[in-house]
């Protein structure tokens, strides 16, 4: 059987109070992983500091040190979950056969990495994270993720329901994910994408053990909004057809109003008039937002920014022996 060479990327953002814990407990992962001969030497945590204002840093640095199994990288400033992850995974593809994407939260349960690994041996490129249940979510968060995932299959977008960043990625699909050069990043939307064989392994949840959701409902909203405009332009389409509509109702109406005036009956009254001005204001606001939101995005990929500065690469770590327990 063939030994892959695994990184486990992880983001963090301010994850101060979680970062040793995590290290811990992603090092007994891998440390198993190694006995039970699953995965080969050279297997490593990279933890992606996303320009953290907190120790976070100063964490993986101390944490290098001392545990061979981690390393890290240093983002030259907050660059947001996604582009953390894909900076995560771009270094991590050069001297790794597949890599896993986790938070640093350890919301995600960290035992099924073993059946990623196993996945990937039986020939799978890309291994998804699927969570059972939406149990530890408050219900505001459960309902408005369950209208995105609807909202997105409507477009035409293809997800995988109720999986988050937790996945596996063979070297070959995030060779191919790096071909796709969009600074408008959604993975969750550009991984299925990518083809080859992939399969789901299902897990619950947990809460975070500690810390806060680096996810206030603005990023969230952002997130979404990102996601959908990002992939479809439908919303567009809908627009032009709302308008078509409103106009043909407007139109109908006018002529009623004009038989009405001709046939000398009382004024249609000031309301009516109202309402219409400012139902059509609306839409086209609607329309010109939309339209403009489309046209932000062009204007931020024809500058082909980078996506993400490194600052920092610790050394690899060198593992040639089984670390001592
Ligand atoms: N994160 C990041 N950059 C950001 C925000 C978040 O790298 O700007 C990381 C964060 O440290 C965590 C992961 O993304 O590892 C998911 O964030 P969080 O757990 O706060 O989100 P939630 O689970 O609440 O959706
Ligand atoms: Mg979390």
């Amino acid at each position: 059987m063939n030994k892959p060479i695994l990184t486990i990327v992880v983001p963090c953002y301010n994850e101060e109070e979680v970062l040793p814990e995590t290290a811990k407990e992603l090092t007994n992962v891998l440390e198993n992983l190694l006995e039970d001969e699953l995965i080969a030497l050279g297997s490593k945590i990279m933890f992606v500091d996303d320009g953290s204002s907190d120790r976070t840093w100063e964490l993986i640095e101390q944490e290098s040190k001392r545990n061979p199994f981690v390393t890290g990288i240093k983002l030259s400033r907050n660059f947001g979950h996604q582009k953390a992850l894909l900076a995560g995974l771009e270094t991590a593809k050069q001297d790794s056969d597949c890599v896993i994407s986790i938070d640093a939260d350890l919301q995600d349960d960290i035992s099924v990495i073993r059946e990623f690994v196993i996945k990937y041996q039986e020939g799978y490129d890309i291994v998804y994270g699927v969570r059972r249940s939406r149990d530890t979510d408050t219900w505001f968060k459960r309902a408005t993720a369950q209208w995105f995932y609807r909202f997105m299959q409507k477009l035409g977008v293809q997800l995988v329901y109720n999986h988050a960043d937790f996945r596996l990625m063979s070297k070959r699909a995030l060779e191919e994910l790096s071909r796709y050069t969009e600074v408008n990043i959604f993975l969750r939307g550009m991984v299925p994408m990518l083809g080859f064989r992939s399969t789901q392994v299902f897990y619950d949840r947990k809460k975070r053990f500690a810390g806060e959701s680096k996810y206030p409902l603005k990023k969230m909203l952002a997130f979404a909004f990102d996601g959908i405009t990002s992939f479809s332009i439908a919303p567009i389409r809908w627009i032009t057809f709302i308008g078509f509509l409103s106009f043909l109702l407007s139109s109908a109406a006018g002529i009623y109003a004009l038989i009405v005036k001709l046939l000398g009956h009382a004024e249609l009254g000031w309301t009516s008039l109202m309402i219409s001005v400012w139902f059509i204001g609306g839409l086209l606001l609607i329309g010109i937002g939309l339209i403009g939101e489309y046209i932000g995005k062009i204007y931020q990929e024809v500058k082909r920014r980078p996506r993400f500065t490194i600052e920092k690469v610790l050394r690899s770590p060198s593992v040639s022996t089984l670390p001592k327990k």
